[in-house]
């Protein structure tokens, strides 16, 4: 899973990373509220894609008039495709140098690799094919972490004065704590900016290992599919797949389904609130239908993800296979839900209990 930089910045500024005083703002008059508090500002397009600042994604405003303005402008962007729906409107930074720093994992050693450079802010990629003598990287054993002298170690090799090697070296070991604390498979910084107001991470970039999301709690809520029908049967399904033969099954046996929601390969009980939360909000559901096909995603995590939720506002028919099926099936027929392990069975169960509680 993508973060976006807000998301990002909030993690690395809660980990001891410094970053740029900014809030996120969803339309022009909010960005202007942002700058009246902040001065001169950067507006900046909360997009999953690199590269930004080529794209047009990234203006600057020096009054709260001409933020609104920009704010407008931005939100109107499309980049790479993609919709801006947010900008992170932050102060803007006089800028002395721009470094790059990032971790992510080396499959071929089996190890984390942490990459630095004295030529950020633009493309790494680029440095890479272009200066590689300008790249410097360290291997970091899993078992042992980033120890202070290495972060040292790469901090050195960035030609930097004495004060700034010291909080940039306690960026890199921070960094590290990131990545490791929320399984990342990528942790950037890039730029790393030594600026006249001080040292920050202007940047940031936190890809989470997917498989490692039953474990971590975001609110993924927001990057789940969701489809809004006609019919009065809410679908709660894990994969694009599945969601089409939910809905397939369903018609097919007699029923609409009113909307559909994918939750992927997640199942915290904070998913599964938000996920519960969000399909019963439609008014027509009467009854919710959970059909998960146990694989990355296990059984048992999603139903201690819904045993998580205490008040489920619609009743439930949930339909377990694969991973974890048994254990999962077990204890929500504990506490006297209905599971099902054949689909057919489980949508005719839905179907009729959405009829009943029709008249
Ligand atoms: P990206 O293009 O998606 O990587 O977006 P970045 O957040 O890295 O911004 C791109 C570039 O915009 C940076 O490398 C900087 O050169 C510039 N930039 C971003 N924030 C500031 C700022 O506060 N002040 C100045 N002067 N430049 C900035
Ligand atoms: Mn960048």
């Amino acid at each position: 899973m993508d973060l976006l930089e807000y998301q990002s910045k909030k993690i690395f500024s809660n980990t001891g990373i410094p970053v740029p005083r900014g809030e996120v703002s969803e339309n022009p008059e909010e960005a202007s509220n942002v700058a009246e508090k902040l001065g001169e500002v950067v507006l900046k397009a909360q997009v999953r894609a690199g590269g930004r600042g080529k794209a047009g994604g990234i203006k600057f405003a020096s009054s709260p008039e001409e933020a609104e303005k920009r704010a407008g402008e931005l939100l109107d962007m499309k980049i790479k495709g993609l919709k801006v729906e947010k900008l992170l409107v932050e102060e803007k930074l006089n800028i002395k140098k721009e470094l790059y720093a990032g971790i992510t994992i080396d499959r071929t050693a089996g190890k984390a690799v942490f990459m630095v450079s004295s030529e950020g802010g633009v493309d790494i990629e680029e440095v890479a094919k272009l200066s590689p003598k300008r790249i410097f990287s360290k291997h970091i054993e899993p078992f042992i972490g980033l120890y202070p002298y290495a972060a040292r170690e790469l901090a050195s090799k960035l030609g930097l004065e004495i004060d700034e090697f010291k909080s940039i070296s306690d960026i890199f070991l921070n960094l590290y704590r990131v990545f490791e604390k929320t399984d990342a498979h990528l942790a950037e910084i890039n730029p790393v900016v030594v600026a006249e107001e001080g040292i920050y991470a202007a940047d940031a970039k936190l890809v989470i290992d997917d498989d490692a999301l039953f474990r971590q709690d975001f609110d993924r809520s927001k990057d789940m599919p969701y489809v809004e029908l006609s019919g009065n049967i809410g679908c709660i399904v894990n994969g694009a797949g599945l969601a089409m033969a939910t809905m397939d099954t369903i018609k097919y046996l007699g029923g609409e389904p009113a909307n559909f929601l994918d939750i992927g390969g997640g199942a915290s009980s904070n998913t599964m609130k938000k996920a519960l939360e969000k399909v019963s909000s439609h008014p027509k559901v009467r009854v919710i239908f959970v059909n998960i096909l146990g694989g990355i995603t296990r059984c048992d995590e999603v139903a201690r993800g819904i045993l998580g939720v205490s008040e489920i506002e619609k009743p439930l028919v949930v339909r377990f296979r694969g991973t974890r099926a048994e254990e999962g099936s077990a204890l929500l027929r504990d506490k006297g839900y209905n599971v099902e392990r054949d689909m057919i069975k489980a949508a005719k169960l839905a179907i009729g209990m959405a009829e009943e509680r029709e008249d």
